[in-house]
């Protein structure tokens, strides 16, 4: 069912149109993938550390059976695989997941130490049966469900995984002489359980990404404008505040704009709302181009009235960018017959220069760029003032 909030989206959100292209084969378009990747990645970090120490739990309680159960020999190898190789490799990358490089890549990690831990149970089988010892083979079974169910890893990983090391299984059964029926049954249970993990694990991340796109949506809904999809007055109030903070701590300039349309009410009266709607997101698409570095924020301040914030630049600078971004709305020669200063849309811009963030407070920033707004409207619109 298509949840509500869904009809608040704006229409290019890169979520929205995802969802409604689908997701089947467990891959987004374009950047959308990536930062999937990172969610995940910080979703399951600590599933995943989790998984580490319930592996390294499980290999030292199986010591106990060993113990009271294996023959002198194949003991001492068994556990030296256990206990020898295969808790100090979890402990390892239980540590690396801790180093923030290794958590980039934390699905390498986990498939790597899945597929030793896997190969390891493999090895220990094959040191026990070889000998003649009925170790059972069902550990594999129960290492195919904990890899598929609990390490958090992805479907790819996990099913490439889970199909090498039933091949290294296979390996085992024919080198200790495994054939006819009991072959047959175990092929095809440690077949089925890595079927019941692949299908499991494709919907599991099925519902990640679901769950994913529906977060991201649900804050677009909360942080974005409807009509522009630009960030609304609260999201700027909140981020700009933030970068406000950085530019103290940093000593950096800031520059803060209002941007008014001119004679917008007549646009409407002559055009329709309908196409003052187009304009506005016209217009917003254009002034987003303008603000496009990580520390420059744009949003829609309320009705026809955008604000910018652009972050360490000198004041020439704001002044040409403003300036061509003024002649860039210009230049889009949207008619507009009832306006008094152009046959087409123009815009009014008050800017506010902040040298020193430390001495003025965004609100305040804010109201200058407002008094320069209401002069620029006073000298006749179309025009640039601080
Ligand atoms: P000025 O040059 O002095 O700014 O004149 P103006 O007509 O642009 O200013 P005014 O504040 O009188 O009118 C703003 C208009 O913007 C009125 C309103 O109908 C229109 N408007 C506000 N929000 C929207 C919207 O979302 N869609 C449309 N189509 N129009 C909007
Ligand atoms: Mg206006
Ligand atoms: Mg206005």
């Amino acid at each position: 069912m298509k949840p509500a909030y869904l009809s608040q989206v704006h229409a290019e959100s890169p979520y929205l149109l995802q969802l409604q292209a689908g997701f089947r084969r467990l891959a987004f378009a374009g950047a959308l993938e990536a930062e999937f990747a990172e969610h995940h990645n910080r979703q399951f970090l600590r599933r995943m550390r989790g998984a580490f120490l319930v592996a390294m739990l499980l290999m030292l309680l199986f010591v106990v059976p060993d113990v009271l159960t294996l023959p002198d020999g194949v003991r001492q190898a068994v556990l030296g695989v256990r206990l020898g190789l295969l808790v100090p490799l979890i402990s390892l990358a239980w540590l690396l997941s801790y180093l923030p490089a290794v958590r980039r890549h934390l699905q390498w990690l986990g498939g790597g130490i899945t597929l030793v831990g896997g190969l390891g149970v493999n090895a220990i089988i094959w040191l026990a049966q070889r000998e003649g010892v009925a170790l059972p083979y069902e550990g594999i079974i129960l290492a195919t469900f904990f890899f598929y169910f609990l390490t958090g890893l992805r479907f790819r990983t996990a099913v490439l995984c889970g199909w090498l090391v039933f091949a290294g299984y296979v390996w085992v059964a024919l080198d200790v002489g495994l054939a006819g029926e009991p072959l047959l049954y175990n092929l095809f249970f440690l077949a089925t359980a890595n079927l019941i993990g692949s299908v499991g694990c494709y919907f599991m991340e099925y519902a990640a990404r679901e769950n994913f796109l529906g977060q991201q949506l649900l804050r677009e809904v909360a942080e974005r404008d409807f009509l522009t999809g630009l960030l609304n007055r609260r999201a700027f109030n909140e981020q700009a505040q933030r970068v406000w903070r950085l530019a103290q701590r940093e000593g950096k300039a800031l520059a803060v704009a209002l941007l008014d349309v001119d004679y917008f009410k007549r646009y409407n009266d002559y055009y329709g709302h309908a196409a003052g709607d187009e304009a506005l997101r016209t217009v917003a698409q254009v002034l987003q181009g303008y603000a496009r570095r990580p520390l420059d924020r744009l949003a829609r301040f309320g009705g026809e009235e955008f604000v910018g914030l652009w972050y360490d630049l000198s004041q020439a600078e704001a002044e040409q960018r403003l300036q061509a971004l003024r002649q860039a709305i210009q230049a889009l020669a949207l008619a507009h017959v009832g306006s008094e200063v152009a046959e087409v849309l123009t815009l009014s811009i008050g800017l506010a220069y902040v040298a020193r963030p430390a001495e003025l407070s965004l609100a305040q920033a804010l109201q200058q760029a407002d008094s320069a707004l209401y002069r620029a409207k006073e000298q006749g619109r179309n025009a640039l003032c601080q």
